[in-house]
């Protein structure tokens, strides 16, 4: 009777295994895990565990198609992957976008005391997973959450879909560093860079992470009017690295700009098993 859970992410791929709670989480590289998805999975499982295994539930950084079973990843040089074929032999499997199934993780296991939650990661991408009156939101084909591609900004910078303007083309952790460059006229290599600058007290790398939260808060005030949530809890890496700078912020500069009532903003409670959880979730449910 138990169940694995495949949290597949745009860089890493975060498998868990067990009954009622985890008995082991594992991370490895999306990549890698793609390639050999089957012989991954018989590798890391004793005779008994996959004798013993029924529920197999997938969560995807990406567009997917949940009647063909595919989805085509972000980031990956893959154009799409068939999830299905590849471990129907080990139970019964079910494929669900990653920032639905971290809400439904936070709402469930996360402590919130809301039926109204909203869960956004910023991280490679930033998308988000929304709970109102207690249902969780998925889409008519399940592709709900892609608040990442609503268009923010007015300096025409360029969005992984090829599009200008949006939120991920800004404030995500791969686009970071070209916003920054662009509002303190110096390169940084990656975020990571940003943020250290920032801690060595350079004014620089100030003004760009000010931009970023301006971005941020544009952004999470559309959210707000849209859905109304009493909550938003914030992942991703770019959140769980660097609470202080681009979760905490937010409350006040979302103040006095939304329609509606201002949520409470914090970071989610799981930290990086947010989506692992919801998975587990919705295979124990
Ligand atoms: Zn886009």
């Amino acid at each position: 009777m138990c169940f694995l859970s495949i949290d597949i992410g745009a860089t890493n791929t975060l498998i868990g295994y067990g009954d009622q709670e985890f008995d082991f989480i594992e991370k490895t590289k999306t990549e890698q895990f793609l390639n050999e998805i089957e012989n991954f999975i018989e590798n890391k499982l004793t005779d008994e565990q996959l004798d013993n295994l029924e529920e197999v539930a997938v969560a995807v950084a990406g567009p997917m198609d949940r009647e063909k079973g595919v989805f085509y990843p972000p980031n990956i040089e893959i154009d799409q992957v068939d999830i299905i074929t590849p471990l129907e032999g080990f139970g019964d499997v079910k494929i669900v976008n990653d920032c639905t199934s971290a809400v439904l993780g936070e709402y469930t296991y996360g402590d919130h005391s809301t039926e109204n939650l909203v869960y956004i990661t910023i991280s490679s991408g930033i998308g988000a997973g929304v709970i109102i009156d207690g249902n969780v939101l998925e889409g008519w084909n399940g592709n709900f959450g892609e608040v990442g591609h609503m268009e923010i900004g007015d300096r025409g910078l360029k969005c992984g879909c090829g599009e200008e303007d949006h939120w991920e083309a800004y404030c995500s952790g791969n686009s970071i560093p070209k916003l920054a460059e662009e509002v303190a006229g110096e390169e940084y290599g990656n975020a990571l860079e940003l943020f250290e600058e920032y801690y060595s007290g350079d004014e620089k790398a100030e003004r760009a992470i000010d931009e970023i939260n301006r971005y941020n808060a544009k952004a999470v005030t559309n959210i707000v009017n849209l859905y109304n949530p009493e909550k938003i809890v914030i992942g991703g890496a770019v959140a769980l690295n660097h609470p202080e700078e681009v979760v905490q912020p937010l409350q006040n500069l979302i103040k006095d700009r939304t329609i509606n009532e201002e949520p409470e903003i914090e970071l989610c409670a799981l930290g990086e098993h947010s989506v692992l959880h919801g998975l587990r979730a919705s295979c124990r449910r």
